[in-house]
């Protein structure tokens, strides 16, 4: 097949990935949710052994970090064939959500200090982390309502807050923690991230919440946090006091491409399942049901819409990779709800045509739509999206967009 964003190191890298994937991780995923996450991992730190002998390890960074130096258009090929092993594979390459994005920010912003500390033991994997912003008592669509504090105490931020929805907090070694530091200052210019280690006296992780019922545990876990006289150096600022929702901003970019790749992966994963059970499901003797109209609508729509999804965020990466970010932020909008609705519909067709037998954990489908249902709720729910991206373009038809904040 005609691969329009090809590279030649793509194309040498792109075989071993997509090889080692389907050999090593995809026949785990079989047991995935008869095992506990904390027994798999013990599994998956050979496999991550295995991905650094072969050169594999940290692929999304530049080459002065002990990466392959890829475009964010290139390692967007990647992200998806990792996604043939959708709950396994950005994890055994070390470039899992949030560490990638957390790796992202401190290596492009962050003091020399706080690089030894916290990021280098980041990119040998011996340490995960998190990032703290959300609090259940704010709308997390306008995050400028931030309750929690970090007070300047001499050389120390004492921080005070209650977060949520803080993934993977469960065995992290530290916390990247969004915290108003400048109450006075204008609304984008009050929050500040600042590394909380977890072992900081006052950090106090209250629990995983259960998502559709499932708690999980370690990596796969959403923690609630409770942050009660936290007191750490004000050397463990991100950047400068009052930057919090630029380097929020900036994270997002390339962590929107990076997901929205894991989607098409899992899309073509779910597409797979469902054609397998149109040509093997018999429905009258002799009829399949890949023979019924309304599957091959399904079928022909599914394909279409999986195509458009890459290419749409492929066309996205290029541009963040030729312009930056901030050119392109309406194009970051599109494909953010475009491709989270995309996979979800996809899902759902291949439920469908399992029967009652999607519902199931027979196969993969039902706990992924579990899974990947928060995301047209995370890193800007649907609504905000497209409310930013028709408004940028209804302004260039001259409305008066008044802010109120
Ligand atoms: C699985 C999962 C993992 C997450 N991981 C993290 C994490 O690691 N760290 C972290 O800090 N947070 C995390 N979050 C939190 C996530 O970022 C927030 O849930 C999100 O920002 C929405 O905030 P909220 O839940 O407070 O919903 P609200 O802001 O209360 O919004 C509720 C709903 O209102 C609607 N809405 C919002 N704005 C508008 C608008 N302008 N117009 C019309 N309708 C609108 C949308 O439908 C939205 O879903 C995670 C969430 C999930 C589900």
């Amino acid at each position: 097949m005609e691969r329009i964003f090809a590279t030649e190191r793509l194309e040498r890298i792109l075989p071993i990935v997509r090889t080692f994937v389907l050999e090593e991780l995809v026949p785990l995923e079989k047991d995935h949710l008869a095992r506990p996450f904390k027994q798999t991992e013990k599994i998956l730190q050979q496999k991550r052994e295995k991905v650094k002998e072969l050169g594999l390890w940290n692929l999304h960074l530049p080459k002065e970090e002990g990466g392959q130096g890829l475009t964010l258009c290139e390692f967007g090929q990647i992200s998806e064939v990792l996604s043939l092993a959708p709950y396994y594979g950005q994890y055994t390459f070390n470039c899992q959500a949030p560490d990638i994005g957390n790796t992202e920010l401190i290596s492009k912003f962050a003091s020399a200090a706080i690089k030894e500390k916290f990021l280098q033991p980041l990119l040998e994997g011996k340490i995960r982390s998190c990032f703290s912003m959300t609090e259940p008592e704010f709308a997390g669509s306008n995050p400028t309502r931030l309750a929690t504090t970090a007070v300047r105490e001499g050389d120390e931020y004492v921080i005070n807050g209650h977060k949520w929805f803080t993934s993977s907090a469960d065995g992290a070694a530290f916390a990247v923690v969004m915290a108003v530091t400048n109450p006075d200052a204008k609304p984008h210019e009050r929050a500040s991230m600042i590394i909380v280690p977890t072992d900081t006296p006052g950090f106090e992780l209250v629990r995983n919440i259960p998502i559709f019922g499932e708690t999980g545990e370690g990596w796969a876990s959403h923690a609630e946090i409770n942050y009660v006289n936290c007191r750490v150096p004000v050397s463990n600022i991100i950047g400068e006091e009052g930057m919090g929702f630029r380097l929020a901003q900036e994270r997002l970019g390339p962590g929107r491409i990076h997901h929205c790749m894991r989607w098409v992966g899992i899309a073509e994963k779910a597409l797979d399942l469902l054609c397998q059970r149109a040509v093997t499901r018999e429905m009258e003797e002799g009829v399949l049901l890949g023979e019924k109209q309304f599957i091959q609508g399904f079928i022909a729509e599914s394909r279409v819409e999986i195509d458009a999804s890459r290419l749409l965020v492929l066309r996205t990466a290029y541009n963040i990779d030729k312009v930056g970010a901030k050119a392109v932020r309406d194009q970051i909008s599109g494909i953010k709800f475009y491709v989270a609705n995309m996979v979800l519909k996809v899902l759902d067709r291949a439920i469908q045509v399992h029967g009652g037998m999607g519902l199931t954990d027979e196969t993969m489908l039902a706990n992924l739509y579990q899974h990947e249902r928060g995301a047209r709720i995370w890193d800007g729910a649907d609504e905000v999206h497209k409310q930013s991206m028709a408004l940028h373009i209804l302004k260039s038809y001259g409305l008066d967009v008044k802010k109120k904040r």
